[in-house]
């Protein structure tokens, strides 16, 4: 009994210095939202499986504190989605993202399309589309040079919503990946009205490849579907030899993992993914 209630009040304790701590985490997130301090784009390449050749990328955030150090996008964007803070960090992102972009084309550089992570309240967001349009008019890029990767979840939503807004930016060229797919539990009916052009499968299937015959099975499934439907289909957390030899019996054709290139800032991805050609 006795020993029960320290325990008792030593999680209250422990639970107390979290609050405190998420609150402080919290604060600094807002003034990182406002000042734009801290907060760097990483970019992680997408292959094409055969050939080598760079396909794409895929843009994620990190953010820097000075007293809490590297903080990870696992921790710090729920706790924008929760309090609302994503809005501004998302345009922040975007901005960041296009900026480098046109930094690159006017280098001479030939960026690939670049994938954005969007979050229910991004896509939400009734002037979202607008946003994308200035975004390329103010910076200067090519249609579809940016494009999002949204979950099931959200577009289950709202359905006849979402088709409005995705055929949207459909007609800008923009490239729409379903992240994490295979891991929703809907049906997937809804597939075949919704006008994405990618199914991302999650890294737990990949990384279940040559383990577990329903991983397997799941990576079968979804690229004969896509097949059917007519959408390409990305790897993601390709991490092995042999799992990427297993997206091969797959004709999986779009990798992405640690195996052929980790997310790295904007100077090494230009550094090694983007070398000027030599005339
Ligand atoms: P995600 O969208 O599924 O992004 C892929 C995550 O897997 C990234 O983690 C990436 O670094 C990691 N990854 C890539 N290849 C491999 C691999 O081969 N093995 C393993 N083990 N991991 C790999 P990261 O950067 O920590 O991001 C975590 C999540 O945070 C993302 O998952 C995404 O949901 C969210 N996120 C990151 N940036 C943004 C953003 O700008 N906006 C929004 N809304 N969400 C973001
Ligand atoms: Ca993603
Ligand atoms: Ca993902
Ligand atoms: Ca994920």
């Amino acid at each position: 009994k006795q020993e029960g209630r320290n325990t008792y009040r030593l999680f209250r304790a422990e639970m107390h210095r979290q609050d405190h701590h998420w609150l402080e985490l919290e604060t600094a997130l807002r003034n990182t939202a406002e000042t734009g301090e801290g907060l760097e784009v990483n970019y992680q390449p997408l292959f094409d499986r055969d050939s080598g050749i760079l396909q794409g990328a895929e843009a994620l955030l990190r953010w820097h504190h000075p007293a809490f150090g590297q903080v990870s996008p696992v921790d710090f964007i729920p706790l924008a989605e929760r309090s609302g803070l994503i809005l501004p960090l998302g345009a922040r992102l975007m901005r960041l993202v296009a900026g480098q972009l046109r930094d690159w084309l006017a280098e001479g550089l030939a960026p690939p399309r670049v994938a954005v992570n969007l979050s229910a309240r991004q896509f939400w967001q009734s002037d979202l589309v607008a946003q994308v349009r200035t975004l390329h008019a103010d910076y200067g890029l090519p249609r579809g040079q940016v494009g999002f990767e949204l979950t099931e979840s959200i577009l289950l939503d709202k359905q006849q919503q979402a088709i409005h807004t995705l055929e949207a930016l459909r007609e800008m060229d923009c490239r729409i990946a379903i992240d994490d797919f295979g891991t929703g539990y809907s049906s997937l009916s809804y597939l075949q009205d919704l006008p994405v052009t990618t199914l991302k499968i999650d890294r737990s299937f990949i990384q279940g490849l040559g383990e577990s015959l329903g991983s397997a099975a799941i990576v079968a499934a979804v690229t004969g579907l896509a097949k059917e439907l007519g959408l390409e289909v990305v790897a993601e957390g390709v991490e092995t030899e042999a799992q990427r030899e297993a997206l091969a019996r797959y004709h999986v054709n779009l990798i992405q993992g640690f195996l052929t290139g980790r997310p790295v800032t904007a100077e090494g991805f230009a550094e090694r993914y983007l070398a000027a050609e030599i005339p």
